[in-house]
């Protein structure tokens, strides 16, 4: 069984597809929340993803934001004048599926959330002192989380307390309770460019992390044409 894990796509259609199209037939998908945001394509990416095969997607900050659901206030400037901008362009059937989505998913021996199993739509799980805190927010064995737009894997058990950034595996096989994310498709930020994405097998418990070189030259001139921060396009080249 193959599993799509994607998170943080914040309104870039051409990283979106190419991750899609780099992907290519699985039986399912996992989003995991920030469809919206950022960037300047919310309801090409919604549209997109809401049609995927077995969808479980959880609601981001950002996609809350859109919304109106949170005070914008505690985003930077740049990123609320894209939110403010988001808030906008949403058409009625956007808004209607961001608003169904949940803060939290369980499917069998996994809990979907954003940002953490304790504050699944704010918290940041950046580090190892964090993540090893959040096992006791939940039940299952794994946790996959998005938000930092960095990929990670922290298991529980480890007596390392870096574990395991960078990433020093492309697959592996995943035992004993493990919180993993697939890092960002749309607005990677750990130097890497490239969109980041991640493989699920819940039959053999393989984590497979994947990344792709999209188009970012075109993400770019659609961020320009909508008048959107200039930071956010150009921080795309740098993946940061
Ligand atoms: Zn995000």
């Amino acid at each position: 069984m193959r599993i799509l894990v994607i998170s943080d796509i914040h309104s870039n259609l051409s990283a979106l597809e190419t991750v899609l199209f780099a992907a290519g037939k699985v039986d399912a998908v996992w989003c995991l929340g920030d469809i919206v945001g950022y960037g300047p394509d919310p309801n090409e990416c919604i549209k997109l993803v809401r049609d995927l095969p077995n969808l479980e997607c959880i609601k981001g900050n950002h996609d809350s934001a859109a919304l109106g659901e949170v005070d914008q206030q505690t985003f930077n400037h740049e990123a609320s004048l894209a939110i403010s901008w988001t808030k906008h362009a949403l058409t009625a059937a956007s808004k209607e599926f961001l608003l169904s989505l949940p803060e939290q998913i369980v499917k069998g021996e996994v809990t979907l959330v954003h940002g953490s199993p304790r504050n699944p739509v704010w918290d940041y799980v950046m580090d190892y002192m964090t993540a090893i805190r959040m096992f006791q927010f939940f039940d299952t064995r794994l946790c996959m989380l998005g938000h930092t737009h960095v990929p990670a894997y922290w298991e529980e058990a480890s007596t390392d307390s870096s574990a395991v950034i960078p990433l020093d595996f492309q697959k592996k096989t995943v035992s004993g309770r493990v919180i993993l994310n697939p890092g960002s498709v749309g607005q990677p930020r750990d130097r890497d460019p490239r969109a980041s994405f991640a493989f699920f097998d819940p039959n053999n418990s393989t984590w497979e992390l994947q990344r792709v070189e999209y188009d970012i030259s075109s993400v770019q001139e659609r961020i320009k044409k909508a008048g959107l921060p200039w930071r956010h396009a150009l921080r795309l080249n740098d993946g940061w």
